[in-house]
């Protein structure tokens, strides 16, 4: 079976200014060539200006969300294609605070990913059980669906990576324990149509949490927030990442 590539992907989400640039500068200093992949996704004021910064580094650089058309009238939103013109390689989609704030639904989060596809991007695909869903013993359930319903047609694992990451986990400095997150992502690997994709644990990683985290089989790399804007927190991440 081949062997899915490692990723230590960072979601800035809405954070970051022009001036924030020097730390994606930093990253690239410290890593001029990985073990792993590393990706950045700021927000979608700094794509061009991160991508452009990056050049020629090892370094690569993602979307948030992209909308599922091409263009059109549609106020507000950036297309996938657009994305990779501004020198994007990645998008996130469907992570839990779009689920939550825009009601994306798992059927929408599909047709991001179809149009990212298009467009040439990779797309990672975010999944995740509520608390109360985990307490009424449904994460499997409540996973697997989402996974179903959010992949289209052709994914595979040159085009798509899975972030599985608990929504009570999300910045708030919980973790799941590591059976939790073995279970999950054991299920994920029997789950996905080609066995090399790349399975991302996500939330509330950190410099102290994170080896223990990529110990745990079929866990191939993480979506960081908050612990990704700073050079020194994501650099402590990559390092560990690349030792696993
Ligand atoms: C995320 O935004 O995807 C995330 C995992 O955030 P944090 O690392 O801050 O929990």
């Amino acid at each position: 079976m081949p062997n899915a590539c490692k990723l230590a992907a960072g979601n800035w989400k809405m954070n970051g200014l022009r001036a924030d640039l020097l730390e994606a500068r930093a990253l690239a200093r410290a890593f001029p060539s990985p073990g792993c992949g590393i990706l950045l996704c700021p927000p979608a004021t700094l794509i061009a200006g991160m991508a452009e910064a990056l050049r020629g580094s090892a370094l690569m650089v993602g979307g948030q969300d992209c909308h599922a058309r091409e263009s059109g009238a549609h106020t507000g939103d950036i297309s996938a294609r657009m994305l990779a013109d501004a020198g994007a390689r990645h998008v996130i989609l469907g992570h839990s605070e779009r689920r939550a704030d825009h009601g994306e639904s798992s059927a929408e989060v599909a047709a991001k990913a179809h149009a990212a596809h298009g467009a040439g991007l990779v797309a990672i695909i975010c999944l995740g059980e509520t608390e109360a869903e985990r307490d009424a013993g449904r994460t499997l359930d409540v996973v697997l669906g989402q996974l179903q319903d959010s992949l289209p047609q052709g994914a595979g694992a040159a085009n798509t990576v899975i972030a599985y990451e608990p929504v009570w986990a999300i910045g708030t400095g919980r973790t799941p324990t590591r059976d939790q997150i073995a279970e999950v992502h054991d299920a994920l690997r029997d789950a996905v149509p080609d066995k090399a994709m790349s399975l991302l644990y996500g939330g509330s990683v950190k410099p102290g949490n994170a080896a223990e985290i990529f110990a745990i089989a079929n866990v191939d790399g993480a979506l960081v927030g908050g612990a990704s804007l700073k050079a020194s927190d994501f650099g402590a991440i990559i390092t560990a990442l690349d030792a696993a």
